[in-house]
């Protein structure tokens, strides 16, 4: 934990490190989520739990959704508790629809209420095209898209039947446009949930409920292990990202903050890329 709120560089930060928690609250509206209940899957590490404590930080109820590793969300749930917020760690599998109805569920008769789904779980596996397993295949497709799919379709069917508004943000990245050879299964699952946020936005807006996609490049969590581990990887990935370094978890929290609050009710269908300039790196000379 640092109070520095100088953007970190690559070497100073190990792969594996907590949230910056200072840094995920330093920009926090007091209180503009106050009142409202938010979800976030895959809540334990990385983005999603800098997301779980920025929306804390800003008042809301928060739902620390995980799997596999408690002592994250614990964590997750201690520190947002210490500064006076609320927060709850559900362990629930997005691939798996009684996992999905339980989250759900389980929020409402905590809180009464949810008003913001953050589909963040995400996973990667590489491979060239042609040795990727049906198994790995699944599993990318399965927690990516099919898990934000029927999420959401359990949050949304709750908020029409109570004929209230709400939130929708996936964390895509920037593959849901941009090639990533090897990633093909990962690649797919991120295009799937641009179109259907495109989709969502549509037949959700006349219910008040607003759908829009996150895009990060590339950020320091747990998922880019390897890559920060390798040197040379690493060099040649930041010699083509304009602001020359990685984004974190804090960054990307505050643009979620803000496309959840009230503040960015007329905007929906959208894909906000926050990847220090990487995906415009393609040019002449
Ligand atoms: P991460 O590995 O720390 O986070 C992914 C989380 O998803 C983990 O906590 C994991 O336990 C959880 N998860 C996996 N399978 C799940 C399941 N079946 N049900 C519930 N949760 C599950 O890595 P991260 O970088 O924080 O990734 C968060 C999201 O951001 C992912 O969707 C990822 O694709 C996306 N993203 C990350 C980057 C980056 O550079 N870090 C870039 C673009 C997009």
């Amino acid at each position: 934990m640092t109070s520095d709120s100088t953007p970190p560089t690559p070497s100073s930060q190990p792969p594996n490190q907590p949230t910056d928690i200072n840094a995920a609250r330093k920009f926090a509206v007091p209180n503009r989520l106050a009142g409202k209940v938010a979800i976030i899957t895959g809540a334990s590490s990385g983005i999603g739990q800098a997301i779980g404590i920025r929306l804390a930080a800003e008042g809301a109820k928060v739902v620390i959704d995980y799997v596999g590793r408690p002592e994250g969300a614990d964590d997750t749930c201690q520190v947002i508790a210490q500064s006076g917020g609320t927060a709850i760690a559900i362990q629930a599998d997005v691939t798996r629809s009684e996992d999905i109805e339980r989250l759900v569920a389980e929020t409402y008769r905590r809180f009464g209420r949810c008003d913001i789904l953050v589909n963040n779980a995400g996973v990667e596996k590489g491979a060239d095209f042609w040795d990727v397993t049906e198994a790995d295949y699944d599993l990318v497709l399965n927690v990516n898209l099919k898990g934000a799919f029927f999420l959401t379709q359990a949050f949304v069917k709750r908020l029409i039947d109570s004929k209230q508004g709400g939130r929708i943000i996936n964390i895509s990245s920037v593959h849901e446009d941009m090639v990533f050879p090897h990633f093909d299964s990962y690649s797919a699952s991120k295009g799937g949930l641009r179109m259907l946020m495109r989709n969502l936005a549509v037949s959700l807006g006349p219910h008040n409920i607003t759908v829009n996609n996150v895009a990060p490049g590339a950020i320091v969590t747990p998922i880019n292990k390897s890559l920060l581990e390798n040197k040379q990887q690493l060099q040649a990935l930041l010699n083509n990202i304009p602001l020359g370094r990685m984004g974190t978890s804090s960054e990307v929290a505050g643009l979620v903050a803000y496309l959840v609050s009230e503040e960015a009710g007329y905007v929906t269908g959208s894909t906000f890329i926050i990847d220090g300039g990487l995906i415009r790196n393609c040019h002449e000379q």
